[in-house]
């Protein structure tokens, strides 16, 4: 264990999730417009990557039953990346039709959660969006890859990485190079992090990680600061720190997009989002969502000490 200072990033990239991984969680239902609203404000604070909702079935996530519109009403700003979670062709193909560039796909990397979920590997998951692959290259769209449960699962425990690099290569053989490595529940340390994400970046040289935290218990900004001195300068966070599991009540949800800009600003590093704007964002999320969010900043928003 090494963590190297002095060799962090002069600039991170962090793609705002809460339109998808915050509002998915929460039992208020978002009109179309607030979502747009949420999303374009997002980008005025200076998101230059947003994940803008997902393309499931409704029945299974009823909270992201309108994001074809929400894509199709969005006031596009030029040099923004406007990507959404899709879970096979159809979704991709409904994410082409309104007009997105970007999709993700996703698998667990628990081979029991996956059977459960999929009756099929992770590897045989990542196989069956072979369509999804050709259809992005045919139509100049990009696609990029999660690994989810990446660093463990509540109740399996440890993810051995080992575990970790069949999939990665299931995802190189069809062509994507932008990974995200997402600690689902929360329960990855920043050691481990450390380890792994050195690790992966050593052996995969030509992809792009991303790391997406929760912070279920309290450990997301050292793990996001493990990842830093390990290399990593893309990240996902959440508007006020939405995206709590709805099945762990209390339990908080993905590291609040303004605390990582303000502990990044703090450090000297660049992120492109203006803290005040993104503070007053998550108040406005607050309201629209309708209870309080979870994030430092918020808490000192209003007083002396949010800077
Ligand atoms: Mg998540």
């Amino acid at each position: 264990m090494n963590f190297a200072s002095g060799a962090l990033p002069s600039r991170i990239a962090i793609c705002e999730v809460g339109p998808r991984d915050g509002l998915q969680n929460e039992k208020t239902l978002l009109s179309i417009e607030r979502k747009v609203e949420l999303i374009e404000a997002a980008v005025e604070a200076g998101a230059r990557s947003v994940e803008i909702g997902s393309f499931v079935h409704p029945k299974a996530v009823p909270a992201m039953a309108e994001t074809d519109e929400v894509a199709r009403r969005l006031a596009r700003k030029e040099g923004v990346e406007y990507r959404a979670l899709a879970m096979n062709l159809k979704g991709v193909e409904r994410a082409h039709a309104a007009g997105l560039s970007k999709v993700k796909v996703t698998v667990s990397a628990s081979d029991e959660h996956s059977r459960k979920n999929s009756n099929a590997s992770p590897e045989e998951v990542i196989q069956s969006f072979a369509s999804c692959a050709a259809f992005c290259a045919e139509r100049g769209m990009a696609l990029s890859g999660a690994i989810s449960t990446a660093f463990g699962y509540s109740d399996i425990g440890v993810m051995p990485l080992e575990r970790i690099f069949p999939i990665v290569e299931a995802y190189l053989a069809l062509g994507v190079r932008e990974i995200s490595m997402s600690d689902t529940t929360g329960v990855a340390n920043p050691a481990q992090v450390y380890e792994n994400m050195t690790r992966l970046r050593e052996r995969y040289g030509e992809v792009t990680w991303t790391l997406h935290t929760h912070n279920t218990r309290g450990m997301a900004l050292a793990n996001i600061y493990a990842a830093l001195t390990a290399g990593v300068s893309h990240f996902d966070a959440s508007f006020a720190g939405l995206g709590g599991c709805p099945f762990a009540p209390g339990a908080s949800g993905n590291i609040a997009t303004e605390d990582v800009v303000h502990m990044a600003h703090a450090m000297g590093i660049e992120t492109g989002y203006d803290l005040a704007g993104s503070v007053a964002l998550a108040r406005r999320v607050e309201s629209y969502v309708g209870h309080p969010g979870d994030s430092s900043m918020l808490r000192l928003s209003g007083t002396e000490f949010c800077r």
